[in-house]
């Protein structure tokens, strides 16, 4: 017997993925997903990269909450995961519980490594971000960052809930790009060009699970020690890392270690 030619033979999960990669840096050169809406945009994503697509959700915000809406209805096994960096509120733990419950769906919670923790708090005390920008960031960088990237070794692509209003350093977000702080991967921000009125209707009208504080004053909710209430019609950001100036208010997870200036 002859053997298959090779156009007869299936594609390895490995030439798909790289082909998947290919389509991803033709549509991030042509800006072909720019304007395109939110669930178009997933579509595209969980077409050629499920299971290996991937959610980041922080469980605060509601924009991470209606992309998970979204991808559920598209695919019922896609995946979220959520950085639990051990100082969250628990508003964030009840909300992670509801959405397991009403969408039947496994969240994947992925922790800082103990030994880092650990030796951090003990040379430099348990609430170390409140004394510099260096300590806050090495604090962001254990529990988020590092957490972050070693979760992401095992997918081809994620999708976040950035959004281009949401500050001055998000402003030039794409829908698609590369990660490559994060291994070289495809990020998707279906909802850059979203505008947070947008956000909340969609909450309403599909009944999406949001956290509790947001009825609080709470835009959006991160560590607990790193997070407060805003006046209405304050800039939303304001709550996070308020003893901070401006330009520096990201947790290193969308900003470009360069650009961040932290040495991470
Ligand atoms: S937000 Fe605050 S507590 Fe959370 S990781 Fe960053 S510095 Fe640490």
């Amino acid at each position: 017997m002859s053997a298959p030619s090779e156009s007869a033979l299936p594609s390895s999960p490995r030439s798909r993925r790289s082909a998947a990669i290919d389509e991803a840096l033709r549509a991030i050169g042509s800006r072909e997903l720019e304007g395109k809406g939110a669930e178009a945009v997933l579509r595209w994503g969980i077409d050629r990269f499920h299971p290996r697509l991937t959610l980041s959700a922080s469980f605060g915000a509601p924009e991470g909450m209606v992309l998970l809406d979204m991808m559920h209805r598209i695919e019922p096994e896609s995946r979220v995961f959520v950085l639990d960096t051990g100082r969250l509120p628990q508003a964030v733990y009840d909300l992670i519980d509801r959405v397991r419950d009403r969408y039947d769906k496994s969240i994947e919670v992925v922790f800082p490594r103990g030994d880092d923790v650990q030796q951090m708090v003990r040379e430099k005390g348990m609430n170390l971000f409140y004394e510099s920008l260096e300590n806050r960031r090495l604090c962001c960088r254990i529990r988020k960052v590092e957490p972050l990237r070693r979760h992401l070794v095992d997918f081809d692509a994620y999708v976040t809930g950035l959004r281009r209003e949401q500050s001055a350093t998000r402003s030039d977000t794409p829908v698609i790009q590369m990660d490559e702080a994060n291994g070289g991967i495809v990020k998707l921000n279906p909802i850059a060009d979203s505008s947070q009125d947008e956000v909340w209707q969609y909450v309403r009208r599909h009944a999406v699970p949001v956290n509790r504080l947001h009825a609080q004053g709470y835009p959006s909710v991160g560590c607990e020690p790193c997070t407060r209430a805003v006046a209405s019609g304050d800039d939303p950001r304001s709550g996070r890392w308020w003893w901070e100036q401006d330009d520096t208010r990201e947790c290193g997870l969308h900003v470009d270690e360069e650009e961040q200036g932290s040495g991470i």
